[in-house]
């Protein structure tokens, strides 16, 4: 029996344009439709964190034999630590017809793309870069210094707009939400997805 696969939904954007607060919202809301890669990182649990909830926390060791055993599907290192997304897990949920929501910096999703051009690429952008540069401050956890280095990556990364298929501005978290989840549904709408899945059906009978 056909069994149509589940999408590979990408959220990225710049540093502290609010990508994690956006995805705890849409996962918080209980009609969200997909699935979370949760992702392993070498960076120590912030307060509350919770190892499998928040990340999988991993030493560096760790983290380098992954890679080795091509157990992940796109990884980077973003201010001195490595964030990467499990290939297993992506690929049993959607073969089993879920989506997957990937929460993800810039680079990651560039190899995404190369890995996974079919994916669904949203790039969430902030308002404005001062509006950036007040979020980021007001986060408190940075020092100047990895601030200033953070904006210059933001600023380079918003160029990297072209690479997506849809841009969702932060102007509003609820509103932003919103937005991605319709962009969801419009893609299980698309002419492509629907028509294989009826040709498929004909074929059958
Ligand atoms: P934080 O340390 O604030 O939780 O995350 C830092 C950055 O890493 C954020 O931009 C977040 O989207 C990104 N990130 C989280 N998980 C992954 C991942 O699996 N792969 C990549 N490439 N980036 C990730």
């Amino acid at each position: 029996m056909y069994k149509e696969k589940g999408l590979l939904i990408v959220l990225s954007g710049p540093s502290g344009v609010g990508k994690g607060t956006v995805r705890k919202e849409i996962f918080s809301q209980n009609d969200a439709k997909f699935e979370y890669s949760i992702s392993m990182t070498t960076r120590k649990p912030r307060e509350g964190e919770v190892d499998g909830v928040d990340y999988f926390f991993k030493s560096r060791e760790e983290f380098e034999q992954l890679i080795e055993q091509g157990k992940l599907l796109e990884y980077a290192e973003f201010v001195g630590n490595y964030y990467g997304t499990p290939v297993d897990y992506v690929r049993d949920t959607i073969e089993n017809g879920r989506d997957v929501f990937l929460e993800i910096e810039v680079q990651g999703a560039r190899q995404v793309r190369e890995k996974f051009p079919e994916a669904l690429f949203i790039f969430l952008a902030p308002p404005s870069l001062s509006e950036l540069r007040n979020r980021i401050v007001t986060r408190g956890t940075e020092t100047e210094d990895v601030i200033s280095k953070r904006l210059q990556t933001a600023k380079e990364e918003i160029e990297m707009m072209d690479l997506y298929d849809y841009v969702v501005e932060n102007d509003e978290v609820k509103l932003a939400c919103e937005r991605i989840k319709s962009i969801v549904v419009a893609e299980h709408c698309k002419r492509e997805r629907i028509s294989k899945r009826y040709q498929i059906m004909l074929e059958a009978e």
